[in-house]
């Protein structure tokens, strides 16, 4: 992204390019109003620049001929659009500049006719993300609000739309700011120790501030181990449902894919199979993918077949476990199982409807202590408790549900890792009474770390890198 001032004024379409109802093109930066009121004509007489905040208003979008522009009336006038106008005023929006906010009529000729016409009069296409990336420079919102806008706006599941929410709310910077701070505090003291060089830090102090460093490595501890749960909720669980040929896997994938199914565009960051589909169990998004459609009924149990469930498998989260009932367990279920040895996972046994031997206390100690469902995915039978298994083994997990702040991004986590190793060693060397010196270079670069994740300590390209991931006009 090229990094551009905050002096200038952008512009960009702000609704998804196609048919619609409306489209919006908003404009912020110092001249927004400015370049409103040559191309706004109110019906109610007024002008942009000097209407109140929060307004909106019905007029026309227009060119106006450059020949004899000695007064608005007599200049020749193109109607472009009939819009809505709204005004919003620096320091009160988005980004903390002046918004004007224009909708159009949707479909793409009338958006990109204004657009064209911002632009002509001086206003400048935005990057992607940066109407957001301005909120953060301007200092209305941190880093980590400024990822949960994407968050919120990718969210494909109720789960994964509450924890970007709270993160925009800012539940997750106040955590790590109150560690940043604890941090700030014991850099402070060390700092001060270091001022009285004939003086070590006392006995007492160093106890003290290796106990506080403890609480320290706590909190982030706990930060971290809220992770797992986390990256579930944004990128959903793989989940693979295996099993021998004519078990029902393929009966399975479709009965949960109509009682759950989500729809989704694929998520950016994830390789997402043609067989793969997405559902939503208590909200949490889960990738399915049956294996009968990657491997064919009759390579299962070749070399071939088993070399790519073995890939596939690999990558699995979880998986759920198709047995026959009217079969038993044979050969091929066994090569199966040997290949989700150390997978999770729920044991469906299917066709229960039909006379059969799997017993399910003696399936549970055979697959020490996964859970056993027994289903009849024709006759719907008991899909919901298989259901309800497969969400339990999900939530089983480091995630704890409620109101605390959750990690739900990996480079997040990545910073929170540095800051405890940092904090691991403050400690160490505290308990070794090393010299403050040496303790106050850790504890600065935890401060640092721990920055990074709101950003306090932020490279230009960390940011590029973070706002190119949006869409233009966000
Ligand atoms: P896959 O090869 O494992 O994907 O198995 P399919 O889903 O294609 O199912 C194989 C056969 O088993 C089909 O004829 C299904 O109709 C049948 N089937 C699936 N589930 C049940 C069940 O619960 N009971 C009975 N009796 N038949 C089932």
């Amino acid at each position: 992204m090229r990094t551009a001032g905050l002096d200038d004024t952008i512009v960009a379409v702000s609704t998804p390019i196609g048919e619609g109802g409306i489209g919006i093109v908003r404009l912020s930066g110092p001249e927004s109003l400015a370049i409103a009121d040559k191309i706004f004509i109110a019906a109610d007489g007024g002008t942009p620049s000097r209407y109140t905040a929060y307004t909106t208003h019905y007029g026309h979008v227009v060119a106006r001929g450059q020949k004899q522009a000695t007064s608005h009336k007599s200049q020749a006038t193109k109607i472009i659009d009939e819009v809505l106008l709204t005004v919003m005023r620096a320091p009160r929006s988005y980004t903390k500049e002046d918004i004007v906010e224009i909708n159009c009529h949707g479909g793409l000729q009338a958006v990109k006719k204004v657009l064209e016409l911002v632009m002509k009069h001086g206003a400048r296409s935005a990057e992607p993300g940066e109407f957001t990336k301005r909120a953060f420079l301007n200092g209305r919102i941190d880093l980590a609000q400024a990822e949960a806008v994407l968050d919120v706006i990718r969210a494909k599941t109720e789960g994964s739309l509450k924890v970007a929410m709270q993160q925009l709310d800012g539940e997750l910077s106040k955590t790590v700011n109150g560690i940043r701070e604890d941090i700030i505090n014991i850099a402070s003291e060390i700092e001060a120790s270091i001022d009285f060089v004939d003086e070590d830090i006392e006995t007492a102090n160093t106890e003290t501030l290796a106990a506080r460093a403890g609480r320290v490595i706590a909190a982030l501890k706990a930060l971290i181990g809220t992770y797992c749960g986390g990256a579930v909720l944004r990128e959903g669980v793989l989940a693979i449902i295996c099993g021998k040929p004519n078990v029902g896997k393929s009966s399975l994938m479709n009965e949960l894919l109509k009682r759950d199914r989500v729809i989704v565009s694929p998520i950016p960051g994830t390789t997402r199979d043609a067989v793969e589909e997405m559902i939503s169990l208590k909200g949490i998004p889960i990738r399915l993918v049956d294996t009968a459609g990657i491997i064919g009924t009759k390579d299962l149990l070749e070399k071939e077949g088993i070399a790519r469930s073995k890939k596939y498998l690999g990558m699995a989260d979880i998986a759920i476990l198709v047995l026959d009932h009217s079969t038993g367990i044979d050969e091929a279920d066994k090569a199966i199982m040997g290949l989700i040895r150390d997978t999770p996972k729920v044991v469906a046994v299917n066709k229960c409807d039909l006379a059969g031997t799997l017993g399910s206390p003696k399936l549970k100690k055979l697959f020490k202590g996964a859970e056993v469902v027994e289903v009849s995915v024709a006759k719907k039978k008991n899909i919901e408790l298989l259901e309800k298994a497969i969400s339990r083994l999900v939530w089983s997990g480091a995630f704890t549900q409620g109101e605390a702040a959750i990690v739900s991004n990996a480079r997040h986590k990545e910073s929170l890792d540095k800051a405890l190793a940092n904090m691991l060693s403050v400690k160490k060397a505290l308990k070794e009474k090393a010299p403050p010196e040496l303790v106050a270079v850790d504890l600065k670069e935890a401060v640092f770390n721990v920055g990074l994740l709101i950003g306090k300590s932020v490279s230009e390209d960390v940011l590029d890198r973070i706002f190119e991931k949006f869409c233009v006009g966000k």
